[in-house]
This record gives C-alpha cells, sequence and structure tokens, in this order.
C-alpha cells in the first residue's frame, strides 16, 4: 500500500473506533478561566494545580528572564547552553528539597518525560546487571525510560507492597531500581511511599519518585511528597515537574551528588538535547518563591478545601467519585460513550472537563478526570458539582 494511504487508514480506523483525539485551541493565559476557541470555559483539565502558569509574578520574571538571559540557550548543557539561571534553579531546588536527601543535588531537564527517561537510562548506565521495578500505574514516560535503558522491567501491581516483595526477594540483579508515581495522575490517589521505601532499603535497591502530581501541592510547604510522608534516604530519587503546579516548564531530579553526576556525565537524555530556555529557569525561581511561601500555603489551602467541597457535594449513585484527597478527582463512568457524552454535555455548559478512556486507564472505568485548581472559586467548583448531580440522572437516558 502507498505510504500515505496506509497511515490514513490508521487514521480511519481510530476514527471508527471514536479514539481520535481533538486538541481544542486555548487563546489566554493558563488558568481556571479561559477562552477556547472564542467560547468563555470554566477549565477543570489542566495541571495547573496552585494557578501560577497566569500568575504575574511569574510572568514578569519570566520577561525579566528574557531581559537577562535572551530567548534560548543556544546548546545542550555540556556544550555552552548551561547559564547561570540553571545553576541558580537547581542550586534553589536543591536546598527546597535537601533536607530529604543526603549530600543533596538538583538537575534541571526540559521537560518532565525526558527527566524520567533520563533517570532510568543514568542509573541504569552504570550496571549491566539492573533490573527495573515499575507500579502497573505509573506514567508511560517511566515505561518507555526502561525501554531506553535496554533493561529488564519487571510490573507489580497497584500499590501492593507485598508483591514487589516477592519480586525484589526473587531477583538476582545488583542493581535494582523500583520506580513509582507518587500521586498516580489518573486516580489522584497516594503510592504507599514509606513502605516502599523501607522495602527498598532492605534490598539495597533505589527508590525513584515521580512527584509530577505533588511536588508544589503536597506537603506542608510544597515540598511534595517527601514532605508529606516525611521521607529519607540516600537512595531516594527524586524527580518534580515545573510545567504543572509550578506553572512553567521543564522538571528537575533531585539525589545524592553521585547520582546527579552521574547523570550529568552518562544520561543521554540529558546530554544530547538543547538545554531549556534561561528564562523559563528564571522564572521558575519566582514559582518556587510563590510555593514555598506564604502565598503558596494559602493556596494549598484553599486546594484542600475544594477538595473537601467536591466529597461533600457530589450525591451520585451509578457514578463513583474515587477517594483522592489530591487536586485529581476523578469521577468514574464506566462506559466509554457515557463518559464522553457526560464530557460533552459538560463542555455545552463551559465546563471543560476531560474524558478518559481505555487504554490510559483499564477497560470499564472510563472516567471525567476533574482537576481543581488553587484559582478556581467556591461558587466555581459548586457550579461543577451541580452540573455533574444533574448529568448523571439525565445521561443514561440520552
Ligand atoms: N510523570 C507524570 C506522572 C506525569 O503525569 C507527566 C505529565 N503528564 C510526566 C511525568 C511528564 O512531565 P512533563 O509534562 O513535564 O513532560
Amino acid at each position: 500500500m502507498e505510504l500515505l494511504a496506509k497511515l490514513q487508514t490508521q487514521l480511519d480506523d481510530l476514527e471508527a473506533r471514536s479514539l481520535i483525539r481533538k486538541r481544542r485551541t486555548v487563546e489566554t493565559p493558563c488558568g481556571p478561566r479561559l477562552r477556547v476557541d472564542g467560547r468563555d470555559m470554566l477549565c477543570f483539565s489542566s495541571n495547573d494545580y496552585l494557578s501560577l502558569a497566569g500568575h504575574p509574578r511569574v510572568a514578569e520574571a519570566l520577561r525579566e528572564g528574557v531581559s537577562l538571559y535572551g530567548a534560548g540557550s543556544g546548546a545542550s548543557h555540556l556544550i555552552s547552553g548551561h547559564s547561570r539561571a540553571h545553576a541558580e534553579l537547581e542550586e534553589r531546588l536543591a536546598d527546597f528539597v535537601g533536607p530529604y536527601l543526603e549530600s543533596p543535588r538538583a538537575l534541571y531537564f526540559c521537560t518532565g518525560y525526558m527527566a524520567n527517561l533520563g533517570v532510568l537510562n543514568g542509573l541504569a548506565a552504570g550496571d549491566k546487571n539492573t533490573e527495573i521495578f515499575s507500579e502497573s500505574l505509573n506514567h508511560a514516560s517511566l515505561i518507555d525510560g526502561a525501554r531506553l535503558s535496554r533493561t529488564a522491567l519487571k510490573v507489580y501491581p497497584h500499590a501492593d507492597v507485598a508483591a514487589l516483595a516477592v519480586l525484589l526477594a526473587d531477583s538476582t540483579a545488583t542493581n535494582k531500581i523500583v520506580v513509582t508515581d507518587s500521586v498516580f495522575s489518573m486516580d489522584g490517589d497516594l503510592a504507599p511511599l514509606p513502605e516502599l521505601l523501607a522495602l527498598c532499603e532492605r534490598h539495597g535497591a533505589w527508590l525513584v519518585v515521580d512527584d509530577a502530581h505533588g511536588f508544589g501541592t503536597l506537603g506542608e510547604s510544597g515540598r511534595g511528597a517527601l514532605e508529606h510522608f516525611d521521607l529519607r534516604s540516600p537512595h531516594l530519587v527524586y524527580m518534580g515537574t515545573l510545567g504543572k503546579a509550578a506553572g512553567v516548564g521543564g522538571a528537575f531530579v533531585a539525589a545524592h551528588k553521585v547520582v546527579i553526576e552521574t547523570l550529568i556525565q552518562k544520561s543521554r537524555p540529558y546530554i544530547f538535547t538543547t538545554g531549556a530556555p534561561p528564562a523559563l529557569a528564571h522564572a521558575l525561581l519566582a514559582s518556587v518563591d510563590i510555593i514555598a511561601g506564604d502565598e503558596g500555603r494559602e493556596r494549598r489551602a484553599h486546594l484542600q478545601a475544594l477538595v473537601g467541597q467536591m466529597e461533600r457535594g457530589l450525591q451520585l449513585e451509578r457514578w463513583r467519585l474515587l477517594p483522592s484527597r489530591t487536586a485529581i478527582q476523578p469521577v468514574v463512568i464506566g462506559e466509554n460513550a457515557e463518559t464522553m457524552r457526560a464530557a460533552t454535555a459538560l463542555y455545552a455548559q463551559g465546563l471543560w472537563v476531560g474524558g478518559i478512556r481505555p487504554p490510559t486507564v483499564p477497560v470499564g472505568t472510563a472516567r471525567l478526570r476533574v482537576a481543581l485548581a488553587a484559582g478556581h472559586t467556591a461558587a466555581e467548583v459548586g457550579q461543577l458539582i451541580a452540573a455533574l448531580n444533574a448529568l448523571e440522572r439525565t445521561n443514561h437516558e440520552s
């Protein structure tokens, strides 16, 4: 078959199975209230949990970063693309999450996806006898990271510490890496990190924590999952993304300085790419200040109040709000068609909530992924709750 025709057939097949994904065009700064394709919408689909992406102080710091450092870095970090802004951000982040690590150092990556590829690639690179143990609901980037590293990969069932214990006990690998999301992005629940860390310590394994959805939102001062659980170990490797709660972009890995130096020397996704624009790192210094300060604390407290409001306000019979205490508040509907009908009906009311289907979630558990943000008002969340309550009663009749 002709090359383009073959691709078109694959696209037609996705369309026929209602699996084509459409992009919508946002015309305003990211935030709880958006103009999308010419319409005013309330956004419950972004990961901008603290509503910092449109924060005037962060935007001003980005402008200042451009005037200090220009538009781009011009090269990879090991050539000439490592700027003072990158170095300052790395120092700030190492200080911020450092209390939970030993001899901490941090490394800024262009995206969380690349940071995850980079950590696994870097940790595996030193040792051919490596085995990676990955939680079943982990983000795609961790799975891809294991593949890039060409190491053996074992998947343990969601939150099943006992199953992981058996796998670790059976393993003869000399370099064991356990890797888990801290907050599961489609369920909103937390990994049992204290138990996982204890197990890793017993088996001499690394624990790599992907805190994409926890950094900035979890912990008294926003330091994320390590602060929330008060975890401490020289064998912890922490990854936090900076395009979600921090509102800008990129990600960082914080760990013992020997781990970070190993990544700088060996991690292909770190070495072989142009450094992120330094202005982003400069803007992130402002984000981290907000997260760590009183304003961050207030934003997290408001977000928690909104989480409580969802739990109290939703009165669902067939649909089910998952028991999440995080900003991710999934409403499981089950059927794909009913889920997409609900998402479309909400959109028609000006409420933008993502409908999530398999293979992103298991078959029969399609859901609305409600993502709350500190910039939402209680009245706006009330509007969403009322719409969901009403929709559950009408949707199955249509
Ligand atoms: N890890 C998790 C758990 C994520 O949800 C995401 C992004 N959705 C990433 C990593 C990747 O981060 P980034 O978007 O910065 O590439």
